[in-house]
């Protein structure tokens, strides 16, 4: 074990996962890694999932505002 990965943090915090991840996409001004993105792209609108992502995202805008 060790974590020296701790210092090599790159990239963005996730929306969705809450993790940070070098790759994904920006929508609404929050960040959406490429692995929630595809799960979410994947996902009905109806699914209540769907729901869930969507939640997340309204969460992240509220708390994204700049004066
Ligand atoms: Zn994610």
């Amino acid at each position: 074990m060790t974590y020296s990965q701790q210092s090599e943090i790159i990239g963005e915090t996730c929306v969705i996962c809450d993790k940070q991840k070098e790759k994904g996409i920006h929508l609404y001004s929050s960040f959406i890694c490429t692995d929630c993105e595809k799960d979410m792209v994947q996902t009905d609108t109806s699914d209540r999932k769907y729901q869930y992502f969507v939640e997340q995202l309204k969460k992240a805008a509220a708390s994204k505002i700049y004066s």
